[in-house]
């Protein structure tokens, strides 16, 4: 799949600009094992960089025109670097725009560049296309220009387009997968110092995503109620953010919030203690102890945080129904539909494929979109 895509990729990049690409680069989507929610509360994630990505075929130019081709989105757009670079009407160009802007700030200097951008990481499933393509656009800038900038700077410089530029408040956990994301591995991160440990995923383990395919127009505003809420709890708690509270401390304040504020705690201080866990039973093969954790992280999601969706849950019932304490399944994502991801024994993959298709349109009137992954390398050259 990606030999095609790169193939055609390098293509297009000749037909529309009438020579050849100079370089070829991919950034990977991301699945999040467990730790939900958990990235802006300053506390710990395991996410792995899946084999989905985003190709950027380039070519620098002398002048200071930047031309961007998106094969996905059958779009263009066109800006220049020595002009103040505003917002388009297009919203996937601001993913790209926003981070030329960012980079200019550090990098003043650099010129122009043609380029084409194509994916196959799902889009809005919750993968992160748009960290995808943040970390590309950004990847190829730095690689053409040889600039000076480290691989944590480079995913804070993406966080902060998202943010600032696109306007959405995401946590720094998709672009930092995205760029430092290893082979057969999750990074156990931790969101306050932004420090990392590679937790091995068992070799005979395979990472099953699938998507519920449930829409749910709110995920903005749920979004950022979840976040509001747990800074309310923080305060009332007299920490600066939810990862320096404990269980004990909670207790002792449960009185002074409401039952709401009380819950999304809840599920932030046990969801960091169940991801540090979690690397823990991983990096020594006990998948049975992830399957407990994952399971109790998707409830708390379901009651405490009140993120997920009836068909999510069913979804996730169904696979554990098939996995048993042989593997672990969850939610994963922002939630209100969504994906979810599972660690599964390769030889149980079929089972759980075909379970799925017999039971889930049959529960939910929904059809499922199946991924079959495995943890790749975050961002890089290809070679061409
Ligand atoms: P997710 O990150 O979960 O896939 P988002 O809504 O955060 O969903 O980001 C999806 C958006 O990112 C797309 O609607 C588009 O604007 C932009 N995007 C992602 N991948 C591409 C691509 N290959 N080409 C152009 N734009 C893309
Ligand atoms: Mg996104």
């Amino acid at each position: 799949m990606m030999q095609q895509m790169i193939k055609e990729t390098l293509l297009l990049f000749g037909k529309k600009y009438g020579y050849s690409a100079e370089i070829l680069v991919q950034a990977p989507g991301r699945v999040n094992l467990i730790g939900e929610h958990t990235d802006y509360n300053d506390g710990f994630v395991l996410p792995c960089a899946i084999n989905y990505n985003t190709l950027v075929a380039s070519r620098p130019r002398s002048d200071y025109q930047v031309n961007v081709i998106a094969v996905d989105f059958d779009g263009k757009d066109n800006f220049e670097l020595n002009k103040p670079i505003t917002q388009s009407e297009n919203s996937w160009a601001n993913y790209v725009r926003g981070v030329f802007k960012y980079i200019q700030e550090i990098h003043p200097d650099f010129t122009g560049m043609d380029l084409v951008i194509h994916g196959n990481v799902p889009l809005g499933a919750g993968l992160s296309s748009s960290a995808a393509l943040e970390i590309s656009i950004a990847t190829t800038i730095k690689t053409l220009h040889n600039l000076d900038i480290d691989p944590k700077e480079l995913a804070k410089i993406c966080q902060k387009a998202e943010n600032q530029f696109v306007g959405m408040n995401c946590g720094i956990m998709d672009q930092f997968i995205s760029t430092l994301g290893e082979k057969d591995h999750a990074l156990l991160i931790d969101c306050r110092n932004l420090e990392t440990v590679s937790i091995s995923i068992p070799t005979d383990i395979s990472v099953v995503i699938i998507n519920s395919n449930v829409k749910h127009g709110l995920v903005d505003s749920e979004y950022n109620l979840r976040r509001q809420q747990c800074e309310e709890a923080a305060s009332i708690l007299n920490v600066t953010k939810l990862r320096d509270a404990t269980i004990e401390l909670l207790e002792q304040h449960k009185t002074q919030m409401s039952d709401v504020i009380y819950r999304r705690a809840k599920h932030i201080i046990t969801e960091n203690a169940r991801t540090l866990e979690a690397a823990r039973a991983l990096s020594e093969n006990n998948i049975s102890k992830m399957g407990e954790l994952m399971q109790e992280s998707h409830l708390s999601m379901k009651d405490d945080f009140e993120i997920t969706a009836p068909a999510v849950d069913c979804l996730v019932n169904i696979v554990k129904s098939v996995l048993g304490d042989k593997g672990g399944v969850r939610m994963t994502g922002g939630g209100f539909g969504g994906c979810i991801v599972a660690l599964a024994p390769k030889e149980m993959v079929d089972e759980i494929r075909q379970t799925v298709e017999k039971e889930y349109q049959n529960q939910t009137n929904l059809k499922e979109s199946f991924y079959l992954c495995h943890a790749v390398n975050g961002a890089g050259s290809v070679n061409i």
